[in-house]
């Protein structure tokens, strides 16, 4: 099965020029999602973490299947004025366009190791951001995985220097 049959790129959104990944096909084939989830847990288990951080919105879907099937515990990086408690922040670019994320501070145990999970790597914005939002909370990030890497953004070397250890199913 090739997983990048089930994400066809919609030219031209959410803006003219870019090619968007939609991951609508695979999530209504139940082989392809689980086929998904089963490669991203072979590349987590290369991280000793013990929670995952999705991220809204689709990182959500990704990082809640893994959670479950890896039994591990998960927590929320949220677009802004969702959560109801005390939260950390960080402001980021994106490929098209800015947004910050929040994590409620009481979401994680103290010595969390955590792995950051998105549907796709663009330029790296939202996984740096993600990761200086759990560093500026105080846990330890392991590393990123996410489903698809978009190759010709060169997200992978901004993470490289970022320090953040990440993998892909598909590039
Ligand atoms: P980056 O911050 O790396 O530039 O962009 C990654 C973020 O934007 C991810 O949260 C991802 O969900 C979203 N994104 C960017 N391009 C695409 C795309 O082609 N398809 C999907 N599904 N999401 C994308």
């Amino acid at each position: 099965m090739n997983l990048l049959d089930y994400l066809p790129g919609v030219p031209n959104f959410p803006k003219p020029g870019i090619l968007f990944r939609d991951i609508s096909p695979l999530l209504a084939n139940p082989a392809a999602f689980k086929e998904a989830i089963a490669q991203m847990d072979i590349l987590a288990q290369e991280f000793n973490y013990t929670h995952i951080l999705g991220i809204e919105s689709r990182g959500f879907i990704f990082g809640s299947a893994l959670a479950h099937h890896a039994h591990k515990g998960l927590a929320l990086a949220r677009k802004p004025n969702k959560l109801p408690l005390a939260t950390h922040k960080e402001f980021y670019g994106l490929e098209y366009g800015s947004d910050s994320l929040e994590v409620q501070q009481s979401s994680l145990p103290k010595n969390a190791k955590v792995l950051l999970i998105d549907d796709v790597l663009a330029t790296g914005g939202t996984l740096i951001a993600a990761n200086k939002l759990m560093r500026s909370a105080g846990f330890e990030v392991c590393g990123a995985i996410t489903l698809l890497e978009i190759s010709f953004l060169n997200g992978r070397q901004l993470l490289d220097q970022h320090g953040i250890a990440n993998k892909s199913v598909l590039l």
